[in-house]
């Protein structure tokens, strides 16, 4: 089944400058933001330049340097907010929401970066 992009998603817009963002980190394919409703002290949204919805899309039709580009922007962003472990109570936790069962809000892939607190479970504990 072919990926379809909605252009006029929120993170489409952010990245045609029509909407707001607090920009951590800039690459030459990739951006990464605060979110505007955080769930932990860090959290922190990395998303591709291009137009992939969501990360098996990516992984599929983006370019090598699109992906190596993106992998290193998640890895920065780590760092650049201190959730690495080794940097003193640090730790961290990288989610990608994909579709219904994944609960995906913004049909554009983004990695959440969060940090800053003990994060609990996973997820909710199924039966
Ligand atoms: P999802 O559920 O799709 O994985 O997560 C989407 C995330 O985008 C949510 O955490 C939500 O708070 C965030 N978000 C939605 N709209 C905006 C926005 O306009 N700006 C920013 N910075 N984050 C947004």
């Amino acid at each position: 089944m072919p990926y379809v992009y909605d252009p006029m998603n929120i993170f489409a817009r952010i990245l045609r400058g029509e909407i707001p963002n607090k920009t951590l980190l800039d690459t030459p394919h990739s951006l990464a933001f605060h979110d505007i409703r955080p769930q932990a002290p860090v959290h922190v949204l990395v998303i591709p330049k291009g137009p992939y919805v969501n990360f098996d899309h990516f992984s599929a039709d983006a370019s090598d340097a699109e992906i190596v580009d993106f992998t290193r922007a998640v890895g920065e962003v780590c760092r650049l907010t201190a959730t690495c472990p080794g940097d003193g109570d640090g730790g961290y936790r990288l989610i990608s929401n994909a579709g219904d069962a994944g609960v995906q809000e913004v049909p554009h892939l983004h990695v959440h970066v969060l940090g800053g607190r003990v994060l609990g479970w996973m997820v909710q504990r199924f039966e």
